[in-house]
């Protein structure tokens, strides 16, 4: 990677960090979501920022992916456990990184010690030629030693230019082998660590939406947006919130476009046992002599 690009990489790591640290701030009792997210994305935009995805906010049995709709009118309470993950990137040079609060309480404090020092179990072993079976094992282990379950299908990833998820997934569990990191590489590692069963699923809408090909549609409106959708995200996925700049009508043009095939939404993924769930991440360069973290 040239120094120029390296230095890409670590602006947006920066505002990642910065827009989630000041989103902490925000995350009290009585507030709205909606307005926590918006503030959020906001001061990633105020900054030379863009959104890498939806600020997600995902309370309590939910392990990842909801973000408010336009119509959201969901407060925060006393007691929440909530993972704040912020992505952010600079002309497509991401930064993706999440914390956990709970709101007024400390009953979830070993819980969330736990996703953190498995973050940092991984960032102690991550380094060029080290498999990724490697670091989930160390995951797994940290997050045991606390009493709790990894969750096995919530993955860390590699991240290249406009793209999340590249290819390589970083497990939170043991695994024999797979794919082995290398110098230059942008990885993204995210323990989560609940006390129920360890994995999740679901299949609402998290009002998180991604194009997922481009193909006619007859109807003017629709192929407006996406086209705009397109152009504006560039793969990347994106909130129904967002559109409403673009068109008066973007909701119902959404829904064209979703029975169409052209859109899908992610599902919210929440805990199958319904556990509390907490989650760390932090955006990594990996270096021949182990790695820098982007979003420290
Ligand atoms: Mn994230
Ligand atoms: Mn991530």
């Amino acid at each position: 990677m040239n120094p120029e690009e390296t230095e890409k990489w670590k602006q947006a790591g920066k505002l990642a960090r910065d827009a989630l640290h000041f989103g902490k701030e925000l995350i009290q009792d009585k507030n709205k979501m909606l307005d926590v997210t918006e503030r959020i994305e906001t001061y990633v935009l105020d900054n030379g920022g863009e959104l890498a995805f939806p600020t997600n906010l995902a309370v309590n049995n939910v392990g990842a992916h909801w973000t408010p709709s336009s119509k959201s009118d969901e407060v925060f309470s006393k007691g929440d456990v909530v993972k704040l993950d912020v992505g952010v990137h600079i002309d497509g040079y991401i930064g993706d990184n999440a914390l956990t609060v709970e709101i007024d309480g400390n009953k979830y404090t070993k819980m969330i010690e736990a996703s953190r020092e498995a973050l940092n179990a991984a960032i102690d072993v991550a380094a060029a030629g080290v498999s990724v079976g490697v670091i989930g094992h160390a995951v797994q282990d940290k997050i045991e030693q606390y009493g709790y379950r990894p969750i096995a299908n919530l993955t860390g990833h590699r991240i290249k230019r406009y793209n999340l998820h590249s290819g390589i997934s970083i497990p939170s569990v043991r695994e024999r082998g797979g794919a082995s990191l290398s110098n230059g590489d942008i990885i993204a590692i995210e323990p989560f660590v609940t006390d129920g069963a360890g994995r999740v699923g679901g299949k609402r809408n998290s009002n998180i939406y991604h194009l997922r090909q481009i193909r006619k549609i007859r109807d003017e409106k629709a192929t407006e947006l996406m086209i705009e959708i397109r152009d504006r995200y560039k793969g990347l996925p994106f909130a129904e919130r967002w559109l409403h700049k673009i068109q008066d009508d973007a909701r119902k043009n959404l829904q064209k476009l979703m029975r169409a095939g052209i859109v899908s939404y992610y599902p919210v993924l929440d805990e199958l046992g319904n556990g509390i769930v907490t989650q760390s991440e932090h955006t990594l360069l990996i270096t021949n002599s182990g790695n820098e973290v982007l979003t420290k």
